[in-house]
């Protein structure tokens, strides 16, 4: 018999750039699936998991085009491209056998649900991965912002922040390789050490509303299971 998860409902914060594996841009297939198996183990110990996914792999595609552009017009063409990256992931959970459901903070009525937070707490009680796309339908913000905001309005006990990195360091464990990992570490030490776990606003939202972070590696198979046995797993920054 498994141990039960350490979370009952958690947010996970995808960047766009953790779906393109070690391509330039856009969405390498063996990577997405390696994630959604990844996901689908905690799943199935019956923890329920939101999704907001970023959009700098589909964005980094488009940057030629969009330089010189006003910055508002381009923030609108990187929440379209978080879209992209959503429709995606609700497909490779479906092939997995994951229901998921897409819920965008700009209206897209022919390919996704608007985000409607009861419906999406609903379809979390039933059971279904929620994948939120759009950010949080404002230009000017980021999808670590809406991670944030859309983890304090559903009531989740933690942002898992996937990175590259395996947690929060020291120092940048490429240049200082006496940099050590913070399994554990304050928000308020985080900021006095000015330690970059997030941007700003989205950093500020959790800290004000209580919301622990825990920054993972994403390349590591089978970190998310660790995470809700409660193992030693990238870092957690709380109150
Ligand atoms: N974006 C935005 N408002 C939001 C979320 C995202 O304008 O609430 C835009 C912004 O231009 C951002 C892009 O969408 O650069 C992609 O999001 P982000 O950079 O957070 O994606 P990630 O780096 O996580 O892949």
């Amino acid at each position: 018999m498994p141990a039960s998860p350490i979370y009952k409902r958690v947010l996970l914060k995808l960047s766009g750039e953790a779906l393109m594996g070690d391509d330039a841009f856009g969405i390498n297939r063996a990577t997405i699936e390696r994630i959604v198996a990844d996901i689908a183990e905690v799943v199935q110990l019956g923890t329920q998991l939101a999704v907001v996914i970023g959009g700098g792999n589909i964005f980094r595609g488009v940057a030629g085009g969009a330089a010189g552009m006003d910055r508002a017009t381009a923030d609108y063409m990187g929440m379209l491209g978080t879209m992209i990256n959503a429709l995606a992931l609700q497909d490779a959970m479906r092939q997995t056998g994951i229901e998921a459901r897409v819920q965008s903070a700009l209206r897209m009525d022919q390919v996704a649900e608007p985000y409607i937070r009861p419906r999406a707490i609903h379809h979390l009680k039933a059971g279904k991965v929620v994948i939120f796309a759009a950010g949080t339908g404002n230009p000017f913000f980021t999808t670590d912002t809406a991670a944030a905001l859309r983890g304090a309005e559903i009531g989740a006990e933690v942002v898992l922040k996937a990175t590259r990195v395996d947690g929060v360091y020291s120092a940048d464990p490429k240049r200082a390789p006496t940099a050590s990992r913070y399994a554990m570490i304050r928000f308020d030490e985080a900021i006095q050490r000015n330690l970059q776990v997030m941007d700003a606003t989205a950093f500020a939202l959790c800290r004000d509303q209580k919301l622990p972070v825990r920054v993972f590696s994403i390349n590591k198979t089978g970190a998310l299971k660790r995470i809700m046995d409660g193992q030693d797993e990238g870092t957690l920054i709380h109150l």
